[in-house]
This record gives C-alpha cells, structure tokens and sequence, in this order.
C-alpha cells in the first residue's frame, strides 16, 4: 500500500494531463476552449480544468453513436462480451490510478474507492457472463407455427450518473447495455468527472468509434439534450429524486422512451428489543457508510431503536465513533475524507441546525472536526430523541447524519420506517424469525437486510419501491431491461 505521500505525487502526475472527452474514438476537447473546473473537496482548490460540450458536440455523439448501431448489433452478444470484459481488464490494471481521481475528487477514503473500482471490473464481467441470457421463449400458440419471441436492443442509449461512486457508476453502468448490444452515451457528472475522463482513454482502443462515448457539461443543457434527443430511446438515470423528476418530465414532453431512474432514500434500520446492542450499533455505523461521509443511496439514516435497549446502543454506538478517523482521502490509514463539496457540506450542516431546532439531541458529531479547517470535513454526526416525522427524519440529506429514533411497546416501528416517500433500503435486527420474516415482508423498500445493513450482492436486484424510483440494476433483469420484445410467428 502507498503512503499519502506517494499518493500525493502520484496523484499530482495524474492532473497534469489535458482532461478529454471519448467522441467517436477520438479523444477531444470542447470548443473555444469551454472549460470547466473541478475543485478537490480536501484541498478546496481547483485541480483541473474539463471539457464543457457544446450542445452540437452532444450532437455529433448521438449520430455516431446511431451509426455505430447497426455493426455493433450485429455482432452478437458473444463477440460484444470479449469486449466489456476487456474493458474490465484495462479498468483493474489501472486501478491505483482511478482509485486515487476519484478519492482526489470526491473526497472518499482511498481504500474506499480501491474497492470501488474491483467492484467495476467484477460487474462488468459479471454481464459479459450473462449475455447468452439475453434469448427468447418460444410458445405453441398454434399446433404447427413457431411462435417466439427474440430480445433487442433499444439502440442508443444514454446513461446519467451522480457524483458519488464515480468510477464503480461509470463502469457498472455501462456493461448491461453494451452487452445488450446498445450503443451507449455517458454523462458523468461534472462534480467527480475525472475518473471516466481516465476512462475514456481506457477505452478509446476497447470498443469501435461510437459504441462508447463520454461527453461532460457544466449545468443540465448536455443530459436534457440527451435526454430529449429523438434518437435515443433508452435512459438509465441515477441520481437525485428532483432531477429524476425532469428526465420523466422531459421525455414525457419529446416520444416515448423507456426510463429507469435510481433516486435517493431515506432508510431505516429497525432494531427490535431482542437484538445485540453491540450488532444493532456495528450495523447502524457501517449502514450509515460514514467511510464515504454517508453518501450513499442505501445509507441507513434513521436509526429506529426500541426503548429499552437504545442507551446501550448509543454508547456502543459512541465506542465505535471513538476509534473512528478523519482526515486525507490520499491516506490510507484514515477512514473519512471530506464531503464531496462546498454545496453538500453547507447543506448537512443547515439540516443539523433544523434538526436541533426542532428538538433533537446531538450525541456525536455536530459539524466540522476541530483539526481540520480545510476541507469540508463533517464528523459523524448522531442526532438522538429525533421525531420521527420532523424534516430530518423525512428528507434524504446524503451526508454523515443518523437520525435515532426511540420507539415503544405502544408503536409499530414498521409503519413509522414506511411513513417517508422514499422505499430503497431498510434493515432488521432481531433473533426472532418470525419476526425478521414478517417485518422484512412489510418493509415498502426494494432491498431489506436481516442483521446487517449495507452490503450489495451481485445477481440480487437493486432499486427502489415509491420515489427511490423505477427499476433494478446489478442483476439478470438489469441486462433484460436494455433489450425491448420482438414477437415473430412463422406459419407452415
Ligand atoms: P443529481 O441528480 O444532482 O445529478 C445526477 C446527474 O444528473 C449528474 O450527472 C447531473 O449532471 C445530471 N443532471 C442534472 N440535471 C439534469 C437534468 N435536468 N436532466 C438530466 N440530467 C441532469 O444527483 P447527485 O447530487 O449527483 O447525486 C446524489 C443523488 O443520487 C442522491 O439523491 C442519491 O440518493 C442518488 N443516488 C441513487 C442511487 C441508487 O442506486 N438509487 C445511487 C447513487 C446515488
């Protein structure tokens, strides 16, 4: 393992590059110089300037993209498997490299991100594994036809990421409908672009001009107009719920496309009066993924604790905190860097103020750590005796936030969990079976964990039920949902 000090020069090699865009196999900058500036949460300076796309240049990569089509269809999923896993291969053999932009960027712990960017090749082989599963069923729907149905791709597909988990979306996010047999557009997002601006030269020699490309723009004109484009009948969007609300908005206003949005969550971690203090508090920390300032969709954030064992929890909680580390996203004894910038940072601490103001207790954390004074660092942050329908407890705030919530013999910790809009993860621990079976069946949330909270599994659906949005990624139905149904009958 390097030191920070070697991640540091490494780090300064790597930004010294010219950050390009991929457009039909070329590497290219944005017109008259359009550039904008990506500043490091740590350092709170700007460490590089990335290409701003024009509007035409998101043109040109929807035309080739749409030329590139027909040839890469036709090469059959096989062929397009050899290829993404290729492009898993390059991604791992650069791996210390998009592991440290993406820590630079965002500001999440290094070996954080190390792990990120394993987990990129590994889904990415994961669906070249699955592309003879892209087939049809045939039905005797007459005594001598053949009656069956063939799967397609949609043809140009455009796919929007946020900013944490940088390098993981990027690449995740793109294997399905490559194996698919779709072309496909990334638009990173502009806060943490530069570990796919790396991927893009990755990946210029991988696929054939126009099968992948990456375009990058300052404020929403460069996805609305790939949103809106004619051409592009696909869109994979994760992100928050306001934005996923313009896409279907947006393609509502322009044809008909098939949208899957993966948006925020608000989710709750319920822990009966039977279950280990000790377990409840380790899986209440490592849910809320504090390792990346609790950035996270799946983030468990309300704590819901029977009464009777909370103190305990608490104060195992309080132990755990206590060992916890914050500092540089380039050093790899730390556990915490900052978060990812000045926007999110002002926006966690306005929700700690609210929370106070509206009654709940600071047990740890609060605000800022006092060895640091730059960087948008934020401590863990535990907010106790919180009311379970106050601002706090019901908005995602995607920070290092966790919400205790005491509940009673008189309440039913399940319909408080439900109570928000929000239905993408929740947890349970209990030793009760029963219990843990019925309450995981009630749970309105697309993932639910027994005594533990967190972890995804490749092959088990991810996405949420109500405003956490609208189809599941990491697995078969993934892949499924870039193809569209083609029934053909031949009659003898
Ligand atoms: P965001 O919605 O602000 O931005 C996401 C992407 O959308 C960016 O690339 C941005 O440039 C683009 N965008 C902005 N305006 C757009 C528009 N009008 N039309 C189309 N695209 C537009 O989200 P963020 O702040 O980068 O990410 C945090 C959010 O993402 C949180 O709500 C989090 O819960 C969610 N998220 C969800 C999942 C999941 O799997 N459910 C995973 C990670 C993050």
């Amino acid at each position: 393992m390097r030191t920070e000090a070697e991640n540091q020069k490494r780090v300064s090699e790597l930004l010294a590059r010219e950050w390009r865009m991929l457009i039909n196999g070329e590497l290219v900058p944005a017109p008259e110089g359009r550039t904008l500036e990506v500043t490091s949460p740590f350092t709170e300076q700007v460490i590089a300037s990335v290409p701003d796309a024009t509007t035409d240049q998101v043109e040109e990569a929807v035309q080739r993209a749409d030329a590139a089509f027909p040839e890469w269809r036709d090469r059959g999923p096989v062929a397009r498997a050899e290829l993404v896993r290729k492009l898993a291969d390059v991604v791992e053999e650069h791996l210390d490299d998009l592991a440290l932009l993406d820590a630079i960027d965002g500001g999440a712990q290094i070996r954080v991100m190390a792990g990120d960017v394993r987990a990129a090749a590994t889904i990415a082989r994961y669906f070249a594994g699955l592309a003879l599963e892209i087939k049809g069923e045939s039905v005797p729907a007459t005594p001598t036809g053949v009656h069956f149905t063939s799967r397609m791709p949609w043809g140009v597909v455009a796919k929007i990421i946020p900013f944490n988990h940088p390098l993981l979306f990027a690449v995740r996010n793109i294997a399905a409908p490559l194996v698919a047999g779709n072309c496909v557009i990334l638009k990173p997002s502009e806060i943490t672009p530069l570990s796919a601006l790396l991927l893009a030269e990755l990946a210029k020699d991988v696929f054939p001009p126009g099968v992948f490309q990456i375009v990058l723009g300052n404020g929403p004109d460069v996805p609305r107009t790939l949103v809106r484009h004619p051409l592009i009948n696909r869109i994979g969007f994760t992100g928050s719920e306001p934005t996923g609300q313009s896409i279907l908005r947006d393609t509502a206003d322009t044809g008909f496309k098939e949208v899957t949005v993966e948006l925020g969550g608000k989710n709750a971690l319920i822990a009966f009066p039977d279950a280990d203090p000790a377990k409840v508090a380790a899986g209440a920390v490592k849910g809320m993924n504090f390792t990346w300032s609790g950035q996270s969709c799946g983030s468990t954030s309300r704590l819901l604790v029977h009464e009777s064992i909370a103190d305990q929890v608490l104060k195992e909680i309080g132990a755990l905190l206590a060992r916890h580390t914050i500092g540089s996203p380039l050093d790899p004894e730390m556990d915490q860097g900052p978060l990812v910038s000045k926007r999110q940072y002002e926006k966690v601490l306005d929700f700690i103020a609210r929370a106070t103001d509206d009654g709940a207790v600071v047990a740890a954390g609060g605000g800022r750590p006092a060895e640091h004074d730059t960087g948008y660092f934020i401590e863990p942050t535990i907010l106790d005796n919180v009311d379970p329908a106050s601002h706090v407890a019901t908005e995602e705030i995607f920070g290092p936030v966790l919400s205790v919530i005491r509940w009673g013999d008189a309440d039913d910790p399940v319909a408080i969990a439900n109570s928000v809009r929000f239905g993408l993860t929740g947890s349970v621990y209990t030793n009760d079976l029963r219990v843990a079976h019925r309450t995981a069946q009630r749970l309105e949330t697309g993932t639910v964990w027994i005594n533990d909270a967190g972890p995804h599994y490749l092959g088990m659906p991810f996405g949420g039920f109500k405003s956490s949005g609208l189809g599941r990624e990491e697995s078969l139905d993934e892949l499924l949902s870039y193809t569209q149904l083609k029934s053909i009958h031949i009659l003898t």
